[in-house]
């Protein structure tokens, strides 16, 4: 009778292990497609690249082209700020969001702070770029104005100052451009995959694919909460005028693992 049920153990253990391997060759199989220079490999789609770098290329969605604010909207109902010279700017009428929205990306946005330098610190040309109005980059007059340094411009807000400040003068046309992978979470609510984002200010690497680790309040420590898989690009109305221009996003897709070992 303990021979038997020693036998039935033993035969469990061995299927459960037979069951794990075969699932982990099966899972293997869902994640390695094509072997090195496959032929049959899917080409990537063809698009046209713009005329000068920082313009939209053509598979781009032009969110704001300096003539009007059809792609955003505020808080509640029309987006307000005024529109002028070929850029939008802060009137102190609340942040303005994207009416469409997005998860992983690759954005680009001009901006400049105020050539008459008001306040100092936080006070001083304070706006912000929120992916999936979530998650701040800031934007701040960094030029000689000293703040905390996870606050700066640039800075993955409460979480990463810039590797360098590279700020330019008041008044001058700056940029970013943004790499952005959304976090993932599991059907409680847990964060399984953290955001990711890579950004380079004026032309500068400022942060090289780091990891977010949840939200970017305002004296908290980050903490990830669930939401939708995707959220608007939002810019922030902190009080001072600050403009904006030329803004495009591309929507990128999940980078498939497919190389095989
Ligand atoms: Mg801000």
């Amino acid at each position: 009778m303990k021979e038997k049920s020693i036998a039935m153990k033993i035969t469990v253990c061995l299927l459960l292990v037979a069951l794990f391997a075969g699932v982990t060759v099966y899972a293997a199989k869902q994640v390695v497609k094509y072997d090195v220079h496959d032929g049959t490999r899917p080409r990537p789609p063809v698009i046209t690249p713009a005329a000068q770098p920082g313009q939209p290329p053509s598979d781009a969605i032009v969110l704001f082209d300096g003539n009007d604010l059809s792609q955003w909207r505020g808080g509640k109902g029309e987006a307000k700020w005024k529109v002028e010279n070929g850029y939008m700017e802060v009137n102190k009428t609340g942040s303005i969001r994207t009416k469409k929205s997005f998860g992983n990306c690759q954005l680009h946005i001009e901006w400049a702070t105020p050539t008459v330098v008001k306040g100092s610190s936080q006070g001083r040309g304070n706006s912000g770029v929120f992916l999936m109005g979530i998650y701040e980059l800031q934007v701040l007059d960094s030029y000689k104005n000293d703040t905390y340094p996870d606050g700066q411009a640039a800075s993955i807000y409460s979480q990463y100052p810039p590797l360098v400040n590279v700020c330019r003068k008041p008044g001058q046309w700056q940029n970013f451009d943004v790499s952005f992978v959304r976090p993932i979470f599991d059907g409680t609510g847990k964060c399984i995959r953290p955001a990711r984002i890579t950004v380079l200010h004026n032309g500068v690497v400022v942060h090289n694919n780091v990891e977010i680790k949840g939200r970017t309040e305002h004296k908290k420590k980050a903490k990830y909460r669930p939401h939708s898989d995707k959220g608007p690009i939002s810019l922030q109305d902190h009080g001072n005028p600050m403009r904006f221009r030329n803004i495009w996003i591309r929507e990128l897709p999940e980078q498939p693992y497919l190389i095989a070992d």
